[in-house]
């Protein structure tokens, strides 16, 4: 680790302990939000460097590991189209970087989920009257307060209007430039109830969102009523769609290909497994956590095993008591007329 990346990982350690005494200050407040973690992130951002970095003409990735997810940039004829918006303290350097690139203005932004990791730059970019596209459920999420259970209980607060999304749908929508096609999926529960993966069908490139992540184990936002279930369903979708020349923009990582994909995939589904074998045969969490974790690679990073583990157990459970429907929306938003 860099000399300033451990120092921003200090202070951001420090202003997490520093939210959690805060929130034990206000016996109003739960021990369990946080509610200071954004704001250190954001302030602690700039200590990472962005790196732009070319994958073909038209497309490139401005990639700030670890506390961003991975922007996606595509030169357009008529002007640039952006995925995710990373930091608003970071927004400068994002038009920086474009300008190394192109001088066209930038036309649409297309944000993958609600998380404030991919969403935070919004605040800089919407007052700039650039129409941004989202799922019909990330704009209600943005509209309201969220407590992100399945990572750090970090509190998103409602964004202001100037930065929600202002075109959303629901199922599909493409747009066309030139001779590419730009086509927004959408994979419900996956990761939240709202993702969007992005696919630049002439070139073959995805941008994933958080759908697929190349830093080991994954958040699954089940406060969205997500599961590993729809997660693995969407991952089979996407390597059913690919060949060997299909790239993939994960949601943070590098650029990957199938062949990193399928590890993923692979390493949810065994662990997905080897819960629902043990539970099956009644054995108590703290056996079924010790069991799995002999499975993964010690070297693994993301959320802890034993979180992971525990949320896996929880939806296996969930999964089994709701035979009929097994991947129903539970926390899916009805769109509020
Ligand atoms: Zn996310």
């Amino acid at each position: 680790m860099e000399r300033r990346n451990f120092v921003a990982a200090l202070l951001l350690g420090l202003s997490l302990i520093s939210g959690v005494v805060r929130a034990q200050d206000n016996p109003a407040e739960s021990p369990l939000e946080n509610t200071r973690y954004i704001d250190s992130l954001s302030l602690s951002a700039g200590n990472f460097p962005q790196k732009l970095i070319k994958v073909n003409d038209q497309v490139y990735i401005i990639s700030q590991s670890p506390v961003a997810g991975n922007i996606g940039v595509f030169l357009g004829s008529s002007g640039v189209y952006l995925i995710d918006t990373q930091w608003a303290t970071l927004s400068e350097h994002v038009k920086k970087l474009l300008g190394s690139i192109t001088t066209s203005p930038i036309k649409a932004i297309i944000n993958t989920h609600y998380h404030y990791d991919h969403t935070n730059g919004n605040l800089a970019f919407g007052p700039e009257n650039i129409p941004i596209v989202a799922h019909i459920n990330t704009r209600i999420r943005m509209m309201e307060r969220q407590v992100i259970r399945s990572h750090k209980n970090e509190v998103q607060l409602p964004y202001p209007t100037h930065a929600l999304p202002t075109v959303t749908f629901t199922d599909k929508l493409s747009f066309h430039e030139g001779n590419e096609t730009i086509e927004l999926l959408y994979f419900k529960n996956a990761h939240t109830d709202g993702d969007v993966v992005v696919h630049f069908k002439e070139s073959d490139i995805y941008h994933t969102g958080d759908i697929f992540v190349w830093y080991g184990l994954p958040v699954i936002d089940a406060e969205t009523g997500s599961n590993i279930f729809a997660l693995i369903e969407a991952l089979d979708t996407l390597l059913a769609r690919a060949d060997d020349r299909t790239q993939f923009i994960p949601g943070h990582g590098p650029l990957c290909s199938k062949k990193e994909l399928l590890a993923y995939k692979n390493l949810l589904t065994s662990i997905k497994e080897k819960v629902e074998v043990l539970h099956n045969q009644n054995r108590p969490l703290a056996e079924i956590i010790k069991k799995t974790q002999v499975l993964l690679d010690p070297k693994l990073h993301g959320i802890s095993r034993e979180k992971f583990i525990t949320q896996v157990y929880r939806m296996v459970k969930s999964n089994r008591i709701d035979q009929k429907n097994p991947y129903s929306p539970r926390g899916q938003i009805k769109s509020k007329n």
